[in-house]
């Protein structure tokens, strides 16, 4: 079947003027299809021009399994979905659902949107705000999908929106007033009737990371996942995923400690020699990992004995400090400085 597809005489070839069968594309689609039915896993890494967008998109669509097609970004995810997808359904005649899914951060919030009108009516408020609000509660009344991206009078970086869009903290949920015009419940509505969801790889892995804590994921369960561009995904998976610790929020410690050993801690002459001690680690660390902006893999960087050596010294420096801050514990604010130490205090080395 997908061999067809593909092939001199297949639906594309028809759909499409002056397109040519590609051994490559073919070969992908093929291997795609296969995966899917084996519900195995499969990497493909392939040439610009080998079309790979179609290769997966037609087995994608002819398995008539719940699929995610996961894009690198959201301009790509708005082409894949209003371009490349609409041609393949009408190419292959696909009769089921498909549904493009953004970040809640891009749909309109009806409840948010009301109070924000309400509010700016006593008289304090900005007039450009004022103005853009009243055009977006205009186009709210039009809109179908609320994705903020279609409101033309509204630009990409407005400081409106983030007043106008819910978080998952003042999202009011079931409570809500609002709950049944709302555009998030109705994109995750359609995103859980469709047969293909498109996202893009930022919102995945926000909501991957959400789903852990058991409240308020957007993305539903399917049975295949594609991610396009997936190369891109272990960096944006270490915003979501990953822990960091940089030399200046040690320095801040650093400074921390020394001033409450200054104002509150005089007797404590440990705490300046553990502030100095940690501040000159860091500074040490900072110059042998090199450039700022360097990124690369932890273990192996951990592994020359320059970093390595360095990392004891910060070791030790940052235990030495736990240890004399908690002797310092119960005497008057240093709660306070635990409090603040307590993040870097017990990093992880071997993340
Ligand atoms: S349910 Fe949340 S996102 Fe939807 S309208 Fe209410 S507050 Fe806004």
């Amino acid at each position: 079947m997908i061999s067809k597809v593909f092939s001199t005489e297949g639906a594309l070839a028809k759909a499409i003027k002056g397109f040519q069968p590609r051994q490559p594309q073919t070969d992908m689609a093929l291997s795609v299809e296969r995966a899917i039915k084996n519900g195995s896993q499969l990497v493909v890494e392939a040439g610009t021009g080998t079309g790979k967008t179609y290769a997966y998109l037609a087995p994608a669509l002819l398995s008539g399994k719940k699929t995610i097609v996961s894009t690198g970004s959201k301009n790509l995810q708005e082409q894949l979905f209003h371009r490349d997808l609409p041609l393949m359904v009408d190419t292959l005649g696909f009769t089921g659902r498909v549904a493009l899914l953004k970040g809640r951060a891009n749909y309109l919030c009806p409840e948010r949107l009301s109070r924000q009108i309400i509010e700016s009516h006593d008289g304090h408020a900005d007039p450009t705000l004022l103005s853009q609000l009243v055009k977006v509660r205009s186009w709210s009344s039009e809109t179908k999908t609320g994705d903020l991206g279609e409101c033309a009078d509204l630009a990409e970086d407005s400081p409106v929106i983030p007043t106008i869009t819910s978080t998952n903290d003042n999202c009011l949920g079931k409570e809500c007033p609002s709950y049944e015009d709302c555009f998030v419940v109705k994109a995750r509505k359609r995103a859980l009737d469709a047969d293909l969801v498109v996202v893009n790889h930022h919102l995945f892995l926000a909501d991957l990371a959400i789903k852990e804590t058991g409240f308020g994921e957007l993305i539903p369960e399917a049975e295949v996942f594609i991610f396009d561009e997936a190369h891109q995904i272990p960096d944006i998976a270490s915003q979501y995923f990953g822990q960091s610790l940089s030399s200046r929020q040690l320095q801040e410690l650093a400074k921390d400690i020394h001033i409450a050993y200054r104002t509150e801690l005089r007797d404590t002459k440990q705490l300046e020699k553990v502030a100095e001690r940690l501040s000159q680690a860091a500074s040490d660390m900072r110059i042998v990992l090199g450039e700022p902006g360097f990124r690369g893999n932890w273990r192996e960087i951990s592994n020359s004995p320059t970093v390595a050596r360095e990392l004891v010294r910060l070791k030790d420096a940052l235990d030495l400090a736990h240890d004399v801050i908690k002797l310092s514990l119960g005497r008057s604010n240093c709660w306070t400085l635990l409090l603040i130490a307590r993040p870097y205090l017990k990093p992880d080395w071997t993340a």
